[in-house]
């Protein structure tokens, strides 16, 4: 059952088709694959290299260039080249508000739990649509150096992505025309490529270090008959190779006397600073000493010196070390392995501390830019059932979810989950005063319920009447080693409770698994498009309501202009909502946004004042 495969073109099953591992990095993204050697091999596609970089750039009519080339346009057009993406994925507004300024190009602001999206070269863009082409043209480059069709592939992600991180990789996956067969966390996929987990009977404790660029995370796993668990993680997200470099263009700019009000205007000086400095940074991996001249400043440097600037940076990543350690209960002692993986682990200052934290010189023979994607390709030829030396645990063949706005699936146990599993996720009213929630359990890959099969659906009744959003209500998916799904959901306020069993296997045959699958690949584009529109209509109402709603509350500190206005900009967005269009629909919503935002800040400063005011001073 787990080991379907499709041929696109005749539309029938076959056997032996290549799956890709895919590592969509931060910075830097590559594809590789299994070579007829049976090894692990990164595709360079000829003479584009290996990594990707992951940057794309839209000219004046929406077209996309990604990689190297995009990258060339950082400095000559940042507001319409996009870097970074991986950092947005699945998040809200609110979750990265604190670091738009690190960004060139511009993020809608909307202030809200909804997902962020960006603006370039006047259209919007989700993140997912961002990831889609940078996984487009991995694809493209695999097919163009293998000279064959590519459309299944694993992708890695950070272990700490959560869900919505995970289901964003999946879509933008499915965007690129990609059968996303599994998401695997990196750390795992890294372990792969050392070899390590590959053998049922092994019992190991593993450490992940992975030092990029701009990233910087740890992780712990157990592996136990084949299964990794995440013990801990920890990190920082703004931290890597990057700040190494920018130590040592300041530490010039204090030894040459440099101006720094004068490079700040000067971006051409700046740019030559910062890549002297990186250079500088790679040389001192091998060497003792950089020195070297570029127009007629001297760049130099030795090892010690560079060591004394970033040892404060890298005295942070092995607190996160100790603090994972101390989270899973564990001590350095525990640990079996330590594998680096991220271009800065290179330093060797870097691998000097890490050792004697863990007290064991940890794996790093395998370069640290591929090692993900090579263990990723190893993940995907266990999928294939090319390793017969590798357990496969049962499989469940189908996604199975729930409805939710606007007929969406919302999917909880992926396909190609191992039996048993258990997953949850929170929920809550879209209504206020909302008693009872409908929860219709579906199974499938397509977007809309209304193309997968329904398999039950039963109603929570008795949620306490309050404002929407306020109650919680926990979704359970519990699927048993004999294939039985028990799915329950409890509002966790007044604890009540509802649970059904159902056998998802029933009537299902391998024919009718076949179609879905197929059906699923043919459709992926216009399904995730569809989503989409879907997200944004959903998002639009939320807004004319809650403007609506304002406007009916507070209009007495509004003047007329304002509340005209107002129902105006609301008039036109429901009427964008009538469209099949997401620019047309986002565009709208922005507008609203935008013109509203300062109002709600003054009801609010207003009723601050107003506290005040009645506070009693005389205590
Ligand atoms: P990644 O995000 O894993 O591709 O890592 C990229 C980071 O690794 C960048 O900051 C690079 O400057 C850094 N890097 C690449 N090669 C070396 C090297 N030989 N020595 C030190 N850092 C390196």
């Amino acid at each position: 059952m787990a080991k379907i495969s499709i041929n696109l073109a005749t539309g029938s099953l076959q056997q032996e088709e290549l799956i890709v591992g895919i590592d969509l990095g931060t910075t830097n993204s590559l594809v590789a694959f299994i070579n007829p050697e049976k090894q692990p091999q990164a595709i360079n596609d000829t003479g584009k290299g290996l990594l990707v970089p992951s940057v794309v750039h839209f000219n004046e009519h929406g077209d996309a260039v990604v990689g190297n080339e995009a990258k060339a346009f950082l400095t000559t057009d940042p507001a319409n080249t996009i870097f970074s993406v991986k950092r947005l994925l699945g998040r809200s507004y609110q979750d990265v508000a604190d670091h738009q300024d690190l960004l060139s190009y511009k993020i809608i602001d909307d202030n809200t739990d909804a997902l962020v999206k960006i603006r370039a070269a006047n259209r919007f863009y989700t993140p997912v649509e961002l990831s889609a082409e940078i996984l487009k043209e991995l694809k493209h480059r695999a097919e163009h150096a293998l000279k064959t069709p590519v459309n299944r592939a694993v992708i890695t992600v950070p272990a700490y992505f959560n869900d919505s991180q995970r289901q964003a990789t999946r879509d933008a996956g499915k965007l690129a025309g990609l059968d996303v067969l599994r998401i695997v966390n990196e750390p795992t996929a890294a372990s792969l490529a050392y070899g390590i987990g590959l053998n049922p009977q092994e019992q190991k404790t593993i450490a992940v270090y992975d030092l990029g660029g701009g990233t910087f995370d740890v992780s712990l796993l157990s592996i136990q008959n084949g299964i990794f668990e995440v013990l801990a993680t920890n990190g920082d997200t703004f931290l890597g190779g990057d700040d190494f470099d920018r130590a040592i263009v300041d530490y010039w700019i204090e030894k040459n006397d440099l101006d720094r009000s004068v490079l700040q205007e000067d971006q051409v000086q700046m740019q030559t600073l910062r890549l002297q400095a990186e250079l500088a940074k790679k040389a001192l991996s091998t060497q003792n000493l950089y020195n070297e001249k570029a127009g007629d400043i001297w760049y130099s440097i030795d090892r010690q010196t560079f060591e004394s600037l970033i040892s404060e940076n890298l005295e942070r990543t092995l607190n996160s070390c100790r603090l994972a350690l101390s989270d899973a209960g564990l001590t350095a002692a525990d640990i079996d392995e330590v594998i680096l993986v991220g271009g800065s682990t290179r330093t060797p200052y870097v691998k000097r501390k890490v050792e004697e934290l863990f007290g064991r010189k940890p794996q790093d023979h395998i370069n640290p830019d591929e090692v993900v994607a090579l263990g990723a390709a190893i993940q995907a030829d266990v999928l294939a059932g090319n390793r017969s030396d590798i357990l496969l645990l049962d499989v469940t063949p189908l996604s199975l979810g729930i409805e939710t706005m606007g007929g969406l699936m919302d999917v909880i146990i992926s396909r190609n989950a191992k039996i048993p599993t258990k997953a949850g996720r929170q929920y809550t009213t879209s209504v206020d005063g909302q008693v009872n929630m409908k929860i219709a359990v579906f199974q499938g890959e397509r977007d809309l319920v209304q193309e997968n099969r329904k398999l039950a659906e039963f109603e929570l009744k008795g949620i306490p009447a309050m404002p929407a959003g306020l109650p919680k209500i926990d979704i359970n998916f519990i699927l048993n080693a004999d294939g039985i799904l028990t799915v329950q959901a409890i509002e966790l306020r007044s604890g009540v409770k509802q649970e059904i069993e159902v056998k998802p296997s029933y009537g299902l045959t391998d024919d009718v698994v076949e179609k879905m699958l197929i059906d699923s690949v043919t459709h992926a584009k216009e399904d995730v498009q569809q989503r989409m529109v879907i997200e944004a209509r959903g998002e639009g109402e939320q807004l004319a309501y809650t403007a609506e709603r304002f406007l009916e509350k507070n209009s007495q500190f509004l003047n007329e202009e304002e509340i005209e206005h107002t129902r105006l900009l609301i008039a036109q967005l429901r009427q964008s909502l009538q469209t099949a269009d997401k620019d047309t629909i986002l565009k709208h919503t922005d507008a609203l946004n935008e013109y509203t935002r300062p109002f709600a800040e003054r009801v609010m400063d207003i009723a601050i004042s107003s506290a005040m005011k009645g506070k009693k001073i005389d205590e």
